[in-house]
């Protein structure tokens, strides 16, 4: 009662002298809308960035994407309950720099390299400072920022990728593996399940997405993370029902069954980790909710 009645004369008091101090035509310019493009924080010694290089709006109905297997009124119940909308849904592409101290590591390279550059530029360093680029898989997003002109984007850079995407890439006559991939196979190492990609970098197989993708665990002492990729490719309808069919998921079956046992890994060790093509910046945890599981994203526990 005290704190209203002194809230209420404050507020009449102050409201005259400063309604009349405005000038009539003090309206200042509207800006564009804004979206955050970096996210920096440690993960015990690794300082890890997550780069936003590109975001789209999907015009068109989300369920030719998503959720392909189940009806249409399936799909607004779920999508209405997490507060999305149907007829239109915001694609991100994220990128991760690793900073070991002795490697500047990059997670895939967005679709162009005009992007690439841009966003590792965003985050303080240059193409050239980049000497190791991972490649979770070869779809045309992750590999669009390799190469610029016919020469390699990042013109420093080792690359690794797993033995099993490649392989599955090289064995087709793809124009985006022919003109980015191929051209830096000399320069590649290729990996299997378990390996270590750098020093607290370990692959772990998620594949069905494409027949080789792979996640990578970061570990430095007590802390893990794991870049997840296309393991699950929207935080709600990926998440809440890792069955639903996903156009981009050449393997569908194995890329349910992937999901489900490395977010079921995530949610039991309580995990962070990042999605490529999760809302940036992309960070968050995994909780189980009924038969699925839910996004549930990082807001200041990396700064601690
Ligand atoms: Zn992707």
């Amino acid at each position: 009662m005290t704190k209203l009645t002194r809230r209420a004369a404050l507020g009449a008091g102050a409201a005259l002298p400063f309604a009349a101090a405005l000038p009539a035509a003090a309206a200042a310019p509207k800006q564009e809308p804004m979206q955050q493009n970096v996210r920096r924080f440690n993960l015990g010694d690794l300082e890890v960035t997550t780069l936003l290089a590109n975001t789209v709006t999907n015009p068109n109905d989300p369920q030719t994407i998503f959720g392909m297997n189940v009806d249409a009124e399936t799909f607004k119940e779920v999508s209405d309950a997490a507060f999305i909308p149907t007829d239109v849904n915001q694609f991100f592409f994220t990128p991760t720099l690793v900073n070991t101290g002795e490697s500047l590591v990059l997670f895939d390279t967005g679709q162009s390299p005009e992007d690439i550059t841009a966003a590792v530029e965003a985050a303080g360093y240059a193409a050239g400072d980049v000497d190791t680029v991972i490649l979770t898989h070869m779809h045309g997003d992750h590999i669009g920022g390799l190469m610029s002109g016919g020469a390699p984007t990042f013109a420093n850079a080792a690359y690794v990728t797993a033995q099993a995407e490649f392989d599955a890439w090289a064995a087709q006559e793809n124009e985006g593996f022919e003109a980015n991939v191929r051209p830096l196979a000399e320069k590649m190492t290729f990996l299997a399940d378990g390996a270590d990609a750098a020093p607290g970098i370990t692959a772990v197989a998620a594949f069905g997405h494409t027949p080789g993708h792979m996640t990578y665990r970061l570990s430095s002492g007590e802390k893990s993370l794991l870049v997840a990729a296309d393991l699950a490719n929207h935080y709600v309808w990926s998440l809440a029902h890792p069955d639903w069919e996903v156009r981009f998921d050449m393997d569908k079956a194995a890329a349910a069954a992937s999901r489900r046992n490395i977010l079921g890994m995530l949610a039991a060790e309580r995990m962070p980790m990042i999605g490529y093509h999760m809302p940036f910046p992309a960070v968050g945890y995994v909780e189980t909710r009924g038969d699925g599981f839910h996004w549930v994203p990082e807001s200041y526990q990396m700064m601690l």
